[in-house]
Parts: C-alpha cells; structure tokens; sequence
C-alpha cells in the first residue's frame, strides 16, 4: 500500500496565515497599526513596552496583547502604565504566539478606541520568524549584552523583520560589543532593515522611536 504523509506542520501553518488574514481584516476595518514585537528573553522589550507606554500610551490609543510560556508578569508590568486592558496570553508551554490567540485577544479590545497594536510575542528567536499574526511588521529587539552575531545565528528573524531595536546601549562602556560590525551582520540579512540604538532604562534613544511610531500612526506613514 501507498504511504500518504500528512504534512501536520503545513497544515498548521495553512490555519495560521487563515486567522492573520482574519486578523489584518479586523486591524484594517478599525485603521489600526500593529507591530509584532520579537525577540529573544531578557532583551529588556517589556521595558521598552512600558516607556512607550507611559510617553505614548494615550497620545497614540495603544492597546497591548503580550505573550509568556508561563505567568502573566510583563501583562502586570505592563497593565501599570495603562489605563487600558492589556491582553495576557499565557501560551502553557509553547514557544510562540499564534494569529489565533490573537484574534481572540483582539474580542476583549475596545478596537474602536484603538489607533496602535503592540503584539509582545513569546521571548524566543526562532519559531515567531514563522508566525505571522497579522500584524503590519514585526520588529526585532536585542540587546548588547548578546552577541554581534545574533542575525547571523537567527536569520530567518532578521530576515522577516523589517526594524532593529538595539537596547541596551547604556551598558556599551561595560561590555565588548561592536555596534556597527552587529548592524552590518543585520544588513548582510536583511538590507532594508532599520535600526533603533535605545536604552529604555535610561531612556536614551527613545525619541526617534517615539517619532517612528508618531509617523506611523498619525500620519500614516507606510512601514
Ligand atoms: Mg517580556
Ligand atoms: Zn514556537
């Protein structure tokens, strides 16, 4: 008899890009902005989540959905700045978000009064490259306390990624990490990939993010 192989993954991933159509439809109805923040743990984007938050959160109507394998801490960190809902997903073990969790997270917003999406994925370099969860671009962060090498290791995530967040930066003098040689690894990846040099401890380098973000949403400028 025929073997017939079943491409369980494929198939996964099929329903995946059905509920990020499903996503970027009800993003689009309400002119929502929404970026999928990736990145591996302990890259300090929870911290970068809160800045924007406390500087933007009202100006730019952000709502928040964010992902952790377990405990719904960075969602308590978050909710501290934001009068808003913020949206935990704890995934119960896997590695990412999915559009699904998503589009469910999308029912407890007030949509209407929404005008930026902060998606927080799960900290996790790899697999969130495959996920698409409807979102308008997803933006990488990392940190100098990892290697310049991070895009070359973790390309499909450079790749899929259309901005850089260095964070970080405020402990440049303490450990040996080579700013250009990391932004041109990224660029051998991805050329098109834009970068932003913060620290959001310090909060050095947090105003051109906060212009980036201001174009996008009140001027609509493209991503
Ligand atoms: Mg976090
Ligand atoms: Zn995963």
């Amino acid at each position: 008899m025929p073997v017939r192989r079943i491409d369980v993954r494929e198939r996964v991933m099929a329903r995946n890009d059905e509920f990020a159509v499903s996503v970027r439809e009800r993003l689009a109805d309400h002119s929502i902005m929404a970026f999928n923040l990736v990145s591996s743990p302990g890259s300090g984007k929870t911290l970068l989540l809160e800045r924007t938050l406390e500087t933007l959160g009202e100006e730019l109507d952000i709502a928040v959905v964010t992902g952790d394998v377990q405990t719904q801490n960075d969602a308590d960190r978050l909710a501290r700045h934001t009068t808003r809902l913020v949206q935990a997903v704890v995934t119960g073990g896997a590695c990412h978000l999915d559009a699904r969790q998503v589009l469910d997270a999308l029912d407890a917003i007030d949509l209407d009064r929404t005008r930026l999406l902060f998606i927080e994925n799960v900290g996790n370099l790899v697999c969130p490259a495959s996920w698409d969860l409807g979102e308008a671009a997803k933006i990488v962060v990392f940190s100098v306390t990892e290697g310049e090498d991070k895009p070359l290791k973790y390309p499909k995530m450079f790749e899929q990624a259309r901005y850089a967040v260095l964070n970080k930066t405020d402990l440049l003098p303490y450990v040996p990490f080579d700013v250009a040689l990391a932004e041109s690894n990224a660029k051998t990846i991805n050329p098109a990939l834009e970068f932003f040099l913060t620290s959001a401890l310090t909060e050095d380098g947090l105003e051109p993010w906060f212009t980036f973000l201001r174009e996008r949403v009140v001027h609509g400028a493209a991503v």
